[in-house]
């Protein structure tokens, strides 16, 4: 055995595995794509050379794959110290990451109604890590966990209460992993401790949420009962009108055209018509494209429109935090939300804004905004690595006593 730490996150499709040294620093990391199709395909980051995958590889044949090239080219010595594993969805049975017994694993098969597409494919990458790794503790870390500390008042739905008694339909949030790991980071840049800070945390990448942060809990987050509902993604369409569906019933769409729809076709894919990559977008703009620029203004605009919303859960703001590929590098995006922040006294510094992490340890907002705005870089593989290694060493400390 030796110190390192395996991080996997399994998607429908495709995997990421990552490797990190005693120190949690990140060694290596590698991706698989195209999972059970004919042109399967693998490789470490940073090197040409893929690593041969058989012709509809699955989750676990891949994983068994990259873990062997990692031995191949010496970048792993022994057996890992810990696995960790991205779990989409804990329901109300996790409130913090897990180590992998019999028990973790009827539990998140158990919550795979709840997550379909996720559940199942993280299940794999358990069992193949497991078989690969008898001896070495497992520990599964969830989207969901961190925003069990939502009050009743935000995570119910004005429902009859059956559905969630019996269904367990309410709001559940996601990003967990990311938006804890903002919490922590502001934190330390304002000189804080996390127990004392509170902040409104907006995750912007392929699906985007926002999350307010009080004193370090999560109290209120976009994302619902899935990871549709909230803000505009790069193909979800975030809230829509409960009456759109009966209203495109009665157009011949069925339940499933519409989630097919609301899931794949929609956000800024949908309004643009053109793509779901906002780099793109803000290019097709600039060259006049009007359906990229709507796209982009809706974006924005139910961006502020949340983060007005986020400060009815808090008593307070240390700091509006951007995170995720488009809150981290998109200096227009953040610029077109602040814009319409001008009530809340949120304002931007134009050059900060567009250099920021060059001199600015982050910030980004002018010295007259009534609350700093912070651009903070996300690793959710980070967390769970660090969690993975702490539920072992904990793990070894109790069969030892
Ligand atoms: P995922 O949710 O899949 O991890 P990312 O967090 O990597 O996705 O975010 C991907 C999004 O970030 C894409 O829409 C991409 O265009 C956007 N992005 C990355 N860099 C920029 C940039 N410089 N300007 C605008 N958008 C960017």
């Amino acid at each position: 055995m030796d110190d390192s730490i395996l991080v996997v996150n399994c998607g429908s499709s495709s995997l990421k595995l990552a490797l990190f040294d005693h120190d949690h620093q990140k060694i290596t990391s590698a991706l698989a794509e195209r999972l059970n199709q004919s042109d399967a395909f693998a490789r470490i980051n940073g090197d040409e050379t893929p690593v041969h995958l058989p012709s509809g590889a699955s989750h676990s044949q891949a994983l068994a794959a990259l873990v062997n090239a990692f031995k191949d080219r010496a970048l792993m010595t022994g057996e890992p110290m810990a696995v960790g594993h991205r779990v989409v969805h804990g329901g109300e049975t996790f409130r913090e990451a897990s180590l992998i017994d019999d028990q973790t694993v009827s539990a998140i098969e158990a919550c795979a109604a709840l997550a379909p597409l996720h559940n199942p494919v993280n299940l794999a990458g358990i069992r193949a890590m497991q078989a690969l790794f008898p001896n070495v503790p497992q520990v599964a870390v969830f989207d969901t966990a961190y925003h069990q500390t939502l009050p009743e008042r935000a995570y119910r739905y004005a429902l009859p209460e059956r559905c969630y008694s019996d269904w367990g339909v309410r709001r559940y949030g996601f990003h967990g992993t990311s938006h804890y790991f903002m919490a922590q980071q502001a934190a330390r840049l304002l000189e804080k401790t996390p127990a004392t800070t509170s902040i409104i945390s907006a995750h912007l990448g392929n699906g985007c949420s926002i999350t307010a942060i009080q004193n370090g809990l999560s109290v209120d987050t976009s994302m619902g009962l899935t990871p549709l509902e909230g803000l505009v993604m790069g193909t979800r369409s975030g809230d829509v009108d409960p009456g759109l569906f009966d209203y495109l019933a009665s157009r011949g769409m069925s339940a499933n055209d519409v989630h097919e729809m609301l899931n794949k076709e929609s956000g800024l894919q949908g309004l643009s018509g053109q793509t779901n990559d906002m780099r793109t977008l803000c290019e097709l703009a600039d060259h006049g494209h009007e359906p990229s620029q709507l796209a982009i203004d809706v974006f924005c605009f139910r961006l502020a429109r949340y983060i007005g919303a986020m400060t009815a859960s808090l008593t307070k703001l240390d700091a509006l935090v951007f995170t995720g590929g488009i809150g981290e590098n998109s200096a227009r995006i953040r610029q077109d939300t602040a814009r319409h922040l001008r009530l809340l006294g949120i304002e931007l510094d134009p050059d900060l804004n567009q250099h920021h992490g060059r001199w600015s340890d982050g910030r980004i907002s002018s010295p007259d905004s009534c609350y700093p705005a912070l651009v903070i870089p996300t690793n959710e593989e980070l967390v769970i690595a660090r969690e993975a290694a702490r539920l072992a060493v904990a793990g070894a400390e109790h069969s030892e006593g």
